[in-house]
């Protein structure tokens, strides 16, 4: 039987690394209830299988954004932990939801009727938690709206057609936890909790804190703590820490099996509009994995910018700490633009990597700045964006594969 592996590109997902994340961020918010966000498939992770992870680590809520997710959620996990979907339109299948015991969040005052409706199909209140805006200026029920909105929950309370269970808001500058709107959001958010409160409403869940909040501001913890980023493991503050001073471990490693592997002159330009041009005779490496596959055209090398980097000639591990000495493996950039289906690596004129050699854009490490090896933060600071957007991108063209 061969070894090969046969795939051209895969995302590995480590579900212990999910499980564990939970439990440290269980330890971190002890007074709290952990919801883990499994919205966006899992932040690209895959929704199933992290889901059944999260709870494996103790989560006891899990978090979708539209209600086709809570569904999906509800499906994977069968019936026993509570979900909650907040993002939705007017029309959204509300009995479906109430059937399958999601919680709803209502965002704004439209909802509670049609939320409602849903519940008088199945015959059972909905339980409701209200999505307050209290500062982020997003999804949420306005302070201005509030009294209409609680004069109206009481009536259908009183019905039996939902009960509210929960007042949820979100930061806007979580990650910057010294920010004056943060306190400032946090008093709106008391405030309205004891509005709600006066209304003759017995909360179950009082929730607002995301991953930023859950690790830098204990007094944002309340009921509930509903972490996403962290959950996979990397830093909801990067400019505070790596995902290890958190007690996190991303889960997910991208790797490639180099596609090409050939000999170039100096001075030949490399992949579209010749942003990079080789210094010396070199070694090119080809990897089968490009914007279509979610791989950020932003992070391209050359003139461009400081360019993706990848891992070569080695694992994730087999890379030191800065000063120690590499071994064998080695952090090069991406060469020139980001392609749909490839991206290019310099290997340099004494490559000995072969077509079929595997290459990792990133995985489960602290980082270049601290282990050595790349993980999606750094492809987040070579593309100008978040390792949020890094690692939800990942097309559907990239298996994942759960370890
Ligand atoms: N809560 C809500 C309402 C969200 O929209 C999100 C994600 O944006 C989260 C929690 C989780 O946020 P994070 O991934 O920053 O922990």
């Amino acid at each position: 039987m061969s070894t090969t592996p046969d795939y051209p590109a895969r995302a590995v997902v480590d579900l212990d690394a999910i499980r564990d994340n939970v439990r440290a961020l269980r330890a971190t918010a002890p007074t709290a209830q952990v919801m883990a966000v499994v919205k966006a498939d899992a932040y690209g992770h895959g929704l199933a299988p992290s889901a059944r992870a999260a709870l494996a680590g103790g989560a006891t809520w899990l978090g979708a954004a539209q209600s086709g997710e809570a569904l999906a959620v509800r499906a994977a996990v069968g019936p026993g932990p509570r979900i909650l979907t907040w993002l939705y339109a007017p029309g959204a299948p509300f009995a479906d939801l109430v059937r399958e015991d999601v919680d709803v969040a209502v965002a704004a005052p439209w909802a509670l009727d049609e939320v409602a409706d849903g519940a008088r199909v199945v015959g059972r209140a909905a339980r409701v938690h209200l999505k307050v805006d209290t500062g982020l200026g997003r999804n949420g029920i306005t302070p201005q709206d509030l009294p209409a909105v609680l004069d109206r929950a009481a009536a259908l309370q009183a019905e039996g057609a939902l009960t509210v269970v929960g007042v949820m808001s979100h930061f806007a500058l979580a990650d910057e936890p010294d920010d004056p709107s943060v306190k400032m959001q946090t008093h709106v958010f008391e405030d309205t909790i004891r509005t709600v409160e006066a209304a003759g409403m017995s909360l179950e869940v009082r929730h607002i804190a995301n991953s930023a909040a859950t690790v830098t501001n204990p007094s944002s913890h309340y009921d509930l703590v509903r972490p996403g980023i962290a959950v996979y493991g990397l830093s909801p503050v990067p400019q505070l820490g790596a995902p290890g001073d958190f007690g996190l471990r991303p889960a997910m490693t991208l790797e490639a099996r180099l596609a090409t592997v050939k000999r170039v002159p100096a001075g030949h330009g490399v992949s579209y509009g010749h942003f990079y041009v080789t210094e010396q005779d070199t070694v090119l490496g080809v990897i089968p994995l490009g914007y279509g596959d979610g791989i950020p055209r932003h992070a391209s090398g050359g003139s461009l910018g400081p360019g993706g980097p990848v891992l070569v000639g080695g694992a994730v591990d087999d890379v030191a700490a800065p000063g120690t000495g590499l071994g064998t493996a080695r952090v090069l950039r991406i060469a020139g633009r980001v392609c749909m289906d490839q991206v290019i690596i310099d290997l340099g004129p004494y490559a000995s990597e072969q077509a079929g050699d595997v290459v990792t854009l990133f995985g489960a490490s602290d980082g270049l700045t601290r282990a050595g090896a790349p993980n999606a933060e750094d492809w987040a600071r070579a593309a100008g964006t978040i390792s949020y957007e890094i690692v939800t991108r990942l097309g559907a063209r990239v298996p994942r594969v759960y370890v």
